[in-house]
């Protein structure tokens, strides 16, 4: 859940979480549409449908237990050669050398290294992994991870107070905090659609359908929409899309939301169905009461979607 998300909003996601999946087995027998369903308003959903897959992996191929070699932790879903250290060492006080963003940028400070990002990665790599203990592992795992963290920030660095003062490199030659260094980031660019909110006359649910299970935001619900694409969305002719005939009506102002590769724009357009059965036309569609959408697996540009054909 960490992955590029803080402790402040994972907090009270993780509580919930470990309460009702308490166990490897518990979260590998849970369906995946409530674990999704857990997780939204997380983002980076591959987290969710990877972490229950690899609890299933756990359970089948290794009695429930994590393995504690490298080959066998990189062979579950998910884990690459980050988690895969940080699991050895802090589980395991296996000697790996975890280098996440903290990490990255106290030993490039250390180090002076004024290579770029990403090229500067195996330079980083491997004089992170020579300052690795043979024992405590784990500890020194946590503690590198949280002196960069709370000690060696990207801004303002607090070397005065910092145990590597005396030894490190950048903070001799004045360079501390322009380090590490990064290419320059190419531009997002910024995709359009129209997303359609069908309510159901009787009593205002919404018409859901699943998301495709492989890419973006994979097996979530969502409203039906357009294909989600770069240029000028003219939303009087996307409308000719909409997923089933009716007066949709297309709303003032637009909802915005940025992924991790683009910016997303969508128009919504909404109507009213007569009859629940025009949702049969829609395939994998169903209907959910207003108050049941937090039951469901809505990712966050979505929740965004329904509140504003909501409240317009
Ligand atoms: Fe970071 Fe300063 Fe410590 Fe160097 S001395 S590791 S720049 S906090």
């Amino acid at each position: 859940m960490l992955q590029q998300t803080t402790v402040a909003t994972v907090g009270e996601y993780f509580r919930r979480f470990v309460e009702r999946w308490p166990t490897v087995e518990a979260l590998a027998a849970a369906p995946l549409d409530e674990v999704l369903s857990a997780w939204a308003g997380l983002g980076y959903y591959a987290r969710a449908r990877n972490l229950h897959a690899c609890a299933k992996a756990v359970v089948e191929r290794h009695g429930g237990l994590f393995p504690q070699d490298e080959p066998a932790l990189r062979a579950l879903p998910g884990i690459g050669p980050y988690t895969a250290a940080a699991i050895q060492s802090i589980a395991f006080d296996v000697p790996a050398s975890a280098v996440d963003g903290n990490v990255e940028r106290v030993v490039a400070r250390l180090f002076a290294i004024e290579t770029p990002l990403p090229d500067a990665k195996a330079e980083i790599n491997v004089r992170a992994a020579s300052l690795v203990p043979d024992e405590r592992a784990g500890d020194y795992a946590q503690a590198m991870m949280d002196l960069g963290a709370t000690v060696c920030t990207p801004r303002n660095p607090s070397c005065v107070i910092c145990p590597l003062t005396s030894g490190c490199q950048g903070r001799q030659l004045g360079i501390a905090e322009e380090l590490p260094r990064r290419a320059p980031k190419a531009e997002k660019p910024t995709r359009r659609g129209l997303a359609f909110v069908l309510s159901r006359r009787d009593d205002g649910a919404i018409l859901l359908r699943k998301r495709p299970e492989k890419g973006l935001l994979g097996g979530m619900d969502e409203v039906p929409s357009t294909a989600w694409r770069e240029g000028k969305l003219v939303p009087e002719t996307a409308v000719a899309e909409a997923p089933v005939p009716g007066r949709w009506q297309v709303m003032e102002g637009l909802v915005r939301h940025t992924f991790t590769h683009f910016h997303l724009e969508l128009v919504v357009a909404r109507a009213v169905a007569t009859t629940g059965r025009l949702g049969e036309q829609v395939p994998g569609a169903s209907w959910c009461p207003i108050d049941r959408l937090s039951e469901r697996a809505l990712p966050t540009v979505m929740r965004k979607v329904i509140a504003h054909a909501v409240k317009g």
